[in-house]
């Protein structure tokens, strides 16, 4: 194995999913929802393939999928992108943080992105030869997760070439204010970096977050360098598929596609169509969607501080931080190997997405992405914990 991919082992997804597989344990580790999505997109994918969408689509995407993708953000967020040069499709959002990092930076050059951060990032970084440079993201009083701006700014030096940008924010469930997205765009700006950012939660915020999903694209002189990545996994609860895609200007999405070719060149020929489908569905099912998310949050955040955990109320996506202090845990990694002995639950330790692994030692992440009777079964076994 070549030095730069040996500091990383196993995901820490795929060992906690063992695990609960192993044990028998309800699994609140790897965030997947455990129903279906929209039954007019499984429709949509049983129709394509029985009639013969099964070969090679078109490297950058269909062109269905590439028009669905750009009404979709028009709708949204009032962004325009021609489908034609401004869309790629990619294998999942995870392809296209790759593909785009691999495109843009040179051995040597400096990522900045927060920290935790998903744990792709920081390989893709270094597969390119790339070096992170790591802001942290650290409890604040109104309990939600902040940075100082001064960090920010210590984080750009000559070499930055990229920010990485996750809002809404896995696993912290923090939402970027429109302050917070305006100091990273100041600081682009003055650096001449790319912005990528990395919005797959964009239908994940809570009417209580402190604020609304902001696209960084939408801020002044933005979205000429910056590159939106997103994908359908989680809007439309369909994780094993892999259709993401990128948004940008074309030199950039044409950057991000001369990588892609040799990758995968393509991907999920019927599932693409199927995928303009679904982002083409009314805003009911975006809103019912959220509300449905909205309860099991609510539930499994109420049944944390039951259990005694100290809880951070995410604003967005489908995760939940939780301090183990009052749970006598000095150690996220060794909690969350005991905690299905202990209990019968799986989470995932956050240290493994820090470079200061101190900052996460003792906040562990919880999935709520589950149906009721499934939380309801995992809080019951965490009261067990006290
Ligand atoms: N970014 C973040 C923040 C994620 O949580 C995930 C995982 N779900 C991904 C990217 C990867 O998305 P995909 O499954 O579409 O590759
Ligand atoms: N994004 C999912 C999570 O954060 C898992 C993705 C994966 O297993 N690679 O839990």
């Amino acid at each position: 194995l070549v030095a730069r991919m040996r500091p990383f082992g196993t995901t820490i997804f795929a060992e906690m999913s063992a695990l609960a597989v192993r044990t028998g344990a309800v699994n609140l580790g790897q965030g997947f929802p455990d129903t279906d999505g929209p039954p007019e997109m499984l429709a949509a994918a049983a129709a394509a393939i029985r009639d013969g969408a099964n070969q090679y689509p078109p490297g950058p995407g269909t062109p269905g999928l590439r028009a669905a993708v750009a009404a979709h953000q028009r709708r949204f967020w009032g962004l325009d992108y021609d489908p034609d040069g401004e869309v790629l499709i990619t294998a999942g959002a995870t392809e296209a943080i790759a593909a785009a990092i691999l495109a843009l930076c040179e051995p040597g050059d400096e990522v900045v992105c927060f920290e935790p951060y998903y744990d792709s990032y920081a390989a893709s970084i270094a597969l390119a030869g790339a070096v992170r440079r790591p802001v942290t993201l650290h409890p604040t009083d109104d309990g939600r997760y902040g940075f100082d701006p001064a960090a920010l700014r210590a984080a750009f030096g000559p070499r930055t070439r990229l920010v990485l940008l996750n809002s809404p924010h896995n696993p912290t469930g923090k939402v970027f204010t429109a302050a917070e997205l305006g100091q990273v765009a100041e600081l682009c700006q003055e650096h001449d970096a790319v912005a990528l950012t990395d919005e797959v939660y964009e239908h994940l915020v809570f009417p209580d977050a402190a604020a609304p999903h902001i696209p960084l694209a939408t801020l002044p002189g933005m979205r000429e360098r910056t590159l939106r990545i997103s994908s359908a996994g989680k809007t439309f609860s369909c994780t094993g598929w892999k259709i993401g895609w990128v948004s940008g200007p074309a030199p950039l999405v044409g950057a991000t596609l001369r990588v892609k070719q040799f990758l995968t060149f393509a991907g999920g020929a019927p599932l693409q169509p199927a995928v303009a489908v679904a982002l083409g569905l009314p805003d009911s099912y975006f809103t019912e969607f959220l509300a449905g998310q909205l309860q099991r949050r609510d539930r499994l955040v109420a049944g944390l501080r039951e259990a005694g955990f100290e809880v951070l109320r995410p604003d967005g996506t489908y995760f939940v931080t939780a301090g183990i202090d009052a749970l006598g845990g000095r150690d996220g990694i060794e909690f969350c190997r005991e905690l299905p002995a202990r209990c019968g639950v799986v989470a995932v330790p956050t240290q493994v997405f820090y470079d200061d692994v101190e900052a996460g030692r003792r906040i562990i992440r919880f999935a709520f992405c589950k149906r009721p009777e499934v939380l309801a079964e995992a809080v019951t076994r965490l009261h067990g914990l006290r």
